[in-house]
């Protein structure tokens, strides 16, 4: 009697979204101003998603007064302020020192300088950077700025999707959520917009607004507080499980360690990898990615321990931290 052929064993691959999520939703506001408790952080709060606060860093805590802004007479929110926001489950970026120009002339000041204040006012690393007015700000000496000073992303505000597989998280896409969009199209207010296209492409939608109240403070920059309901009510009812409610800073997270893991197989032992990240960004915080595991796995060890495999949707998930290079064993039935 002959031994049967031996069957490869197909490499686990690490997943596009943790836990086996298809899509992401964030939600940015810019300018981080106090007012956001009026309408926007219980209404966030009751579809459990996680806002993400842009600081203008030289006036944390200040009666907002720049040149003819449409929030002049708002006050931003404090360090207090933002460090209860941090402890609601919301992230925080950079949105520059004084909401001007930033450059490689000026990221001394407005990159540099306005980091590290807010990293010692938050107590907590910053590595997002929002560029204020508009996609001027993203010129190419700011981004190298960015890049140089640790930053991970920098958001614009250009309406696309962002993708598992973009290459450059230095230039971030967000959708506007406004009552009224920019000229010369002045598209109408959808609370739908981008999300079924995020569906179908394992997107991340990163939506820009401002602070929502009755009435937008001004409708090519914000919507009202019932329309922003109406659009996180869309993403809860059109995401289900399937969406990832993700600050931005922790789904670059996962982008930077899905891109930086590499999976090798053990020679001669069928079923063993090594799983490492090498190359992975010191200042990325959470590193863990999740593996798609082979069908017929029934069990998994990593280094030597038994892992726990979920099943969802078709695909057998297994989560992995790659702070330190993984031995990992999967056993499956042939
Ligand atoms: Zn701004």
């Amino acid at each position: 009697m002959s031994t049967p052929p031996a069957v490869a064993f197909d490499a686990p691959r690490v997943a596009a979204w943790p836990g086996g999520k298809r899509w992401v939703y964030s939600i940015t506001f810019d300018e981080a101003l106090s007012d956001l408790h009026k309408f926007v952080v219980p209404i966030l709060a009751s579809c459990g998603v996680p806002g993400h606060l842009e600081v203008v860093v030289g006036q944390m805590g200040e009666v907002r007064k720049l040149g003819n802004s449409s929030y002049n007479g708002f006050k931003h929110m404090s360090a207090s302020e933002l460090r209860e926001m941090l402890d609601r489950g919301w992230g925080v970026g950079n949105h520059s020192w004084s909401h001007e120009a930033t450059n490689a002339e000026t990221a001394d000041l407005e990159l540099d300088k306005a980091k590290q204040v807010l990293e010692r006012a938050i107590g907590q690393p910053i590595t997002i950077y929002c560029s204020s007015g508009d996609n001027t700000n993203m010129n190419e000496g700011a981004l190298a700025a960015c890049r140089r000073l640790g930053y991970l992303g920098a958001m614009s505000i250009t309406d696309a999707l962002n993708r598992p597989d973009d290459a450059d998280l230095m230039w971030m896409n967000r959708t506007f959520l406004h009552t009224q969009g920019y000229g010369p199209f002045f598209s109408e207010f959808d609370p739908w917009r981008n999300l079924t296209q995020a569906k179908y492409e394992s997107g991340w939608v990163i939506d820009y607004l401002h602070c929502p109240l009755e009435t937008a403070v001004h409708p090519n920059k914000d919507c009202s507080a019932a329309e922003l309901r109406r659009r996180v009510e869309a993403v809860v009812s059109e995401g289900g499980s399937d969406v990832w409610l993700a600050r931005v800073e922790d789904a670059v997270d996962y982008r930077y360690a899905r891109r930086a893991a590499v999976i090798t197989p053990e020679a001669g032992i069928d079923g063993l990898y090594r799983v490492a990240a090498p190359s992975l960004n010191e200042a990325v915080r959470l590193r863990s990615v999740t593996l798609e595991l082979p069908r017929g796995t029934y069990a998994a060890e990593v280094d030597g321990r038994p892992a726990p495999i979920v099943s969802r949707g078709g695909e057998l998930l297994l989560d992995v931290d790659l702070s330190r290079p993984r031995m990992l064993r999967l056993r499956r039935v042939v």
